[in-house]
């Protein structure tokens, strides 16, 4: 139920983002305005809660900002198998409907948590997204 915030990630904690921006970086590595290929280097977690990582994208071209929200399934810790991963680029707008900017606050942790709680993983259905 934590989320701790303002401290020094162990180099488990430092590996396993790493790991988590790669299964990212696969999925979105174009930026959507420009197409300038990503680095893992312009990837920074914002936040993580059990299965959801809240993730930034910068790109290093035209510095637009993405935010992904990504949703492991399973174990991100197992060594053995890649974790299914389900990926949502937020648009600025819908981002703001997470309420949550830098440095992410406690409060917001909790609207997403109790939003969690109800979400049924259908992120085009929440989001309206356009199925093309
Ligand atoms: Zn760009």
């Amino acid at each position: 139920m934590e989320f701790e915030q303002d401290r020094e990630l162990s180099p488990e904690e430092v590996a396993r983002e790493e790991r988590i921006k790669r299964l990212i970086l696969a999925a979105v590595s174009r930026c959507s305005v420009c197409s300038h290929s990503y680095t893992l280097a312009d990837f920074a977690v914002i936040g993580q809660r059990e299965h959801l990582w809240m993730v930034t994208v910068i790109c290093a071209e035209c510095h637009h900002q993405g935010f992904v929200t990504a949703v492991i399934q399973g174990r991100p810790t197992a060594k053995n198998k890649p974790a299914p991963l389900s990926l949502l680029e937020l648009s600025p707008a819908e981002h703001a409907r997470f309420a949550i900017a830098t440095p992410v606050a406690t409060d917001d942790l909790l609207d997403l948590h109790l939003f969690l709680d109800e979400f049924d993983g259908d992120f085009a259905k929440l989001f309206g997204v356009r199925g093309d």
